[in-house]
């Protein structure tokens, strides 16, 4: 019998910094979400306004790259646009949203708060499949619609997104992207302003566990208002803990979970977008 050691993951730099803006409130709760929700939709949960100003100035002189804002859905934060206005004076801002406040007017005014700076916001999306029920059945009943309409609007005024695809389905990339690809045109969708990343639910029966090659923990963290994780699989989790604080944090990891099992089956970063 062989004896398998969890790889040990450290972080170089925080270049990538995770706000969990709230950890159980949102307002669709898709299937597939990693989120173990709560039956009751009325959780107050939303991380204060004072902790994310601290973390930004206990981070003052990391090489932050990018700030994501997560959840739960991050726009159901009633401070939303303060947070992002402090986060956009330090770096870019990237939204993980599941795209439902994304209309024409919402979009239109964030537009306008990026232009208030010289540093952009991006926004991360995500889909199931090409084909509407099938992508649908994995998150919620009218989510593609939704997404393909976010996409349409932000593509106008010209903000870059980065759609995530879930490949439950394990199709074949080419054919994804081809998909993907003839789907943007029909909707007059520039595919120049959105970045395709694909990754697959874990399947390994592997014993021992494989070695990332890029995991988000190598180089960034997530605050919630809990404390400091490894990163958004782990947030709030016991096994991810890495301090109360950025005054004082863990830059290593044990990567021993079947969370951890799924970034080392993935090629690619699973939250950051590149
Ligand atoms: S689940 Fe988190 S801690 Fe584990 S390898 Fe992935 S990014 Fe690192």
């Amino acid at each position: 019998m062989s004896i398998c050691t969890a790889p040990t993951y450290k972080m170089d730099k925080l270049n990538n910094l995770f706000i969990e803006l709230t950890s159980k409130n949102c307002n669709q709760r898709c299937n597939g979400c990693y989120i173990d929700f709560p039956v009751s939709k009325n959780v107050k949960d939303f991380i204060p306004i004072d902790t994310v100003k601290e973390a930004l100035k206990d981070t003052e002189n990391e090489e932050l790259y990018c700030i994501y804002l997560t959840g739960g859905e991050p726009m159901t934060h009633p401070d939303f646009n303060s947070i992002l206005r402090m986060c956009l004076k330090r770096c870019n801002v990237c939204i993980c949203t599941n795209s439902s406040f994304l209309n024409e007017k919402k979009v239109r005014f964030l537009k306008k708060v990026e232009d208030e700076g010289s540093t952009q916001i991006f926004f991360k999306l995500s889909l199931a499949h090409f084909d509407e029920l099938e992508s649908d059945r994995i998150k919620y009943r009218g989510n593609y619609r939704q997404t393909i309409s976010a996409l349409k609007i932000l593509s106008r005024y010209n903000f870059n997104s980065v759609l995530s695809i879930q490949n439950f389905y394990r199709l074949s990339e080419l054919i994804l992207r081809e998909n993907f690809m003839r789907i943007f045109a029909d909707n007059e969708i520039k595919n120049t302003d959105i970045q395709i990343n694909i990754s697959y639910p874990n399947s390994s029966d592997d014993e021992c566990m494989l070695i990332a090659e890029k995991a988000d923990c190598m180089r960034g963290r997530i605050l919630t208002r809990n404390g400091v994780y490894a990163c958004s699989f782990l947030a709030n989790d016991y096994r991810g803990r890495m301090g109360t604080s950025f005054k004082d944090y863990s830059k290593s990891i044990t990567a021993e979970t079947n969370f951890c099992s799924t970034c080392a089956a993935n090629k690619g970063w699973m939250f950051a977008i590149g």
